[in-house]
């Protein structure tokens, strides 16, 4: 599903939803690149089978672009399951919740992205829903009050999530299994670069393909759009193929220096620079920077903490000395150097 970041490296807006969608893994063989977490789910899906019973609530943490909508896709198709989807923000009533509940039919994998942004009386309402299939409502107040049990088909929650800290230990208690998605390899994004490559009918080079991936951050929703925009300028300028040059090109355009730093990142790495080696909270950064906070922790800082560019202290975030090097200046005397 879309995030709601207002930047993600190597992207435009228009016809990225449509774009993606093309690109979804249809089932489980087209999921690339993440063994560990197709394995333990291949055998809950056999065993619940053989006990005849829904599949137990799962809760999909990671990065945004990790694949957490793709293989909620791809399970409901490799169990035959219909799939209803939704999210937190969507969610922000106990009567939006309930009216979904309600209607769901039997054994449907129920989607929630953006969980973490669930309303707290919400997910007290969903507590029931999820232990006993049951939701337990109150309408009309005071002495008129009225408690309606309603009895749901069993369902599978999958929920989703970029924030697992901000769920409550309660709700993680309640999913029977946690796939927590990772980076991927250079090589799984290559493999993804290949088949995406194919459906869109471009020619992508071998040596193109490893700078790609190279480049796309762990993250296949990075590679696929790196590989369009190399798309645009291989239909205009070179047959539709896209090699080493065609990539060169395509950096220069979106600005991604020899570092494979993009704007934004120069621009969060330069605020730090400028607090002169003080740790600027998120708050800070996000006005500095003017980008939102969810955009910072979640889309450009995790990759740079991984390139040891920057670091979180309990006080804020703080270039490292090779985030100094990075930026060509030199890192303030610390207490520790000066004395
Ligand atoms: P998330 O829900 O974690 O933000 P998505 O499932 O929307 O991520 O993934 C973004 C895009 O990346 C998908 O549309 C798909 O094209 C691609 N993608 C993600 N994971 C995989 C994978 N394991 N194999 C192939 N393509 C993938």
């Amino acid at each position: 599903m879309r995030q709601s970041s207002t930047f993600e490296p190597g992207i435009s807006e228009g016809g990225e939803i449509d774009f993606e969608r093309g690109l979804q893994p249809q089932d489980f063989s087209e999921f690339l690149g993440q063994k560990n977490l197709l394995e333990p789910l291949q055998l809950m899906i056999r065993a619940s089978a053989a006990r005849q019973e829904t599949l137990e609530h799962l809760l999909f943490t990671g990065l945004p672009g990790l694949g957490k909508t793709s293989l909620a896709m791809a399970l409901a198709k490799e169990i035959g399951a219909p799939l209803k989807m939704t999210s937190g923000p969507a969610l922000s009533r106990a009567k939006d919740l309930v009216g979904i509940l309600s209607q769901l039919e039997k054994g449907t994998l129920l989607f929630i992205d953006e969980i973490h942004r669930l309303p707290t009386e919400v997910e007290e309402y969903l507590y029931g829903a999820m232990d006993r299939f049951q939701i337990e409502w109150t309408f009309d107040a005071g002495v008129h009050a009225r408690l309606l049990k309603l009895d749901l088909k069993p369902f599978t929650l999958v929920g989703a999530t970029t924030r697992e800290a901000l769920l409550t230990p309660p709700f993680r208690s309640r999913f029977g299994h946690h796939l927590r998605f990772e980076p991927y390899s250079e090589e799984a994004l290559a493999a993804i670069l290949q088949r995406s490559a194919k459906l869109l009918r471009i020619h992508l080079e071998e040596d193109a393909t490893t700078v790609l991936a190279e480049h796309a951050r762990g993250t296949p929703r990075i590679a696929n759009r790196l590989l369009r925009r190399a798309r645009d300028i291989a239909q205009l300028e070179n047959d539709n193929r896209v090699n080493r040059a065609v990539v060169k090109r395509t950096f220069q355009l979106l600005e991604i220096d020899a570092r494979g730093l993009e704007r934004p990142d120069r621009r969060v790495l330069e605020a730090l620079a400028q607090a002169g080696g003080r740790p600027l909270g998120l708050k800070n950064l996000g006005v500095a920077v003017g980008e939102a906070e969810d955009t910072i922790a979640e889309v450009i800082e995790p990759w740079l903490i991984r390139q040891g560019l920057l670091m979180r202290t309990p006080q804020g975030r703080l270039l490292t000395p090779q985030g100094w090097v990075a930026l060509g200046l030199p890192a303030p005397a610390t207490d520790e150097t000066a004395g």
